[in-house]
């Protein structure tokens, strides 16, 4: 990291603390402070149930979760990104090539505009499908992958939204994006980058969650951890601003195993904020690595971790605040 890159990290988090000319601006903390492991196991345990049997992609369980996430978006005040303020991007079932009869889903989008550059946004992410009903019957609940994602998705909202209410939202808008079609081949995001709601141009980065909530057993020793995948490949600035806001806050283990250009997993190209960067759009991906259930029936909210959960939610929103706060546009190198 750069001296010149610590003395303007450190000042945009003194002018949080101590500005007090123009409004009462508070340190992150208190916002980050409110994304906590009881309120994600609350709306996990929902977005997890056997009623919503494996969420996927078109089927009625699915909706049931995108109906889940807007009923919570409302009651805190988070808007609809669509351009009538309304929550769901449509999606034809042709776009899916599954056969004629597949029918139409859902990106849903919340938003919460920028109040100096409301023009630039900060994209965060989670895929809300996962992979239904096994042919006997068992429900693919899909805890990790990719309940935790959105769950962590919705608390990280709800802590800018809280931001906002007491006037110190974010300088960037910020839009919180539960994509569709994931798990049969990232379409939701696809769709997204090819018929963007904002402009690609003034998207200054994409923060991508996909399995938070669970620890790899080769990391069984040392479970406080996430993989970071994709943080330098971009923008250098966001990797630095991600290492220090980590080093200020969060103190996870960051760990770049899979980040290596010639991982075998190829991990880069297998979420959706692989469609961000293929447009050269900075992006991080947040990954707990594979474990026993991955993919398997075993994926239930009660094996989650959920302080550990709570704890890389934070990193995620603290990387976002900063970003949106910032006084100068993220670079691109
Ligand atoms: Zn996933």
């Amino acid at each position: 990291m750069t001296r010149l890159f610590i003395l303007i990290l450190s000042l945009t988090f003194m002018s949080c603390k101590t500005n007090s000319t123009q409004q009462t601006l508070t340190s992150p903390t208190v916002y980050g402070d409110l994304i906590n492991s009881q309120k994600l196991k609350e709306h996990l345990y929902i977005i997890a149930s056997d009623s919503l049997e494996g969420r996927m992609t078109g089927s009625i369980g699915h909706e049931k979760a995108l109906d889940y996430i807007e009923n919570y978006y409302q009651e805190i005040g988070v808007q609809g990104g669509m351009p009538d303020n309304s929550y769901l991007q449509t999606i034809p079932g042709s776009y899916f090539q599954r056969g004629n009869d597949f029918p139409d889903s859902y990106n849903l989008l919340g938003f919460i505009k920028g109040s100096e550059f409301p023009n630039e946004v900060v994209v965060i992410s989670a895929h809300s499908d996962h992979i239904g009903v096994r042919d006997d019957g068992e429900i693919f609940n899909g805890a990790d992958d990719n309940g935790s994602g959105t769950v962590g998705v919705m608390e990280i909202a709800r802590a800018f939204k809280k931001a906002e209410e007491d006037g110190n939202g974010p300088k960037r808008s910020i839009l919180f994006l539960h994509v569709t079609g994931e798990e049969i081949g990232l379409f939701g995001s696809r769709y997204y980058t090819e018929n963007p709601i904002y402009p690609l141009d003034n998207t200054i980065c994409d923060l991508n969650i996909d399995m938070i909530g669970r620890i790899d057993p080769d990391k069984a020793s040392n479970p406080e951890y996430v993989y970071l995948i994709g943080s330098d490949k971009i923008s250098t600035e966001l990797h630095e601003i991600s290492e220090a806001v980590n080093t200020h806050y969060t103190l996870l283990e960051l760990d770049y195993t899979y980040n290596a250009p010639d991982d075998p997993n190829r991990f880069y190209y297998r979420s959706d904020h692989y469609n961000f960067a293929k447009n050269g759009i900075p992006i991080i991906f947040y990954f707990n690595g594979v474990h026993e259930d991955y993919h398997a029936i075993g994926d239930t909210p009660d094996k989650i971790e959920y302080d550990l959960l709570e704890k890389r939610a934070k990193l995620v929103f603290y990387t976002a605040w900063e970003v949106a706060n910032k006084e100068d546009r993220l670079s691109i190198d």
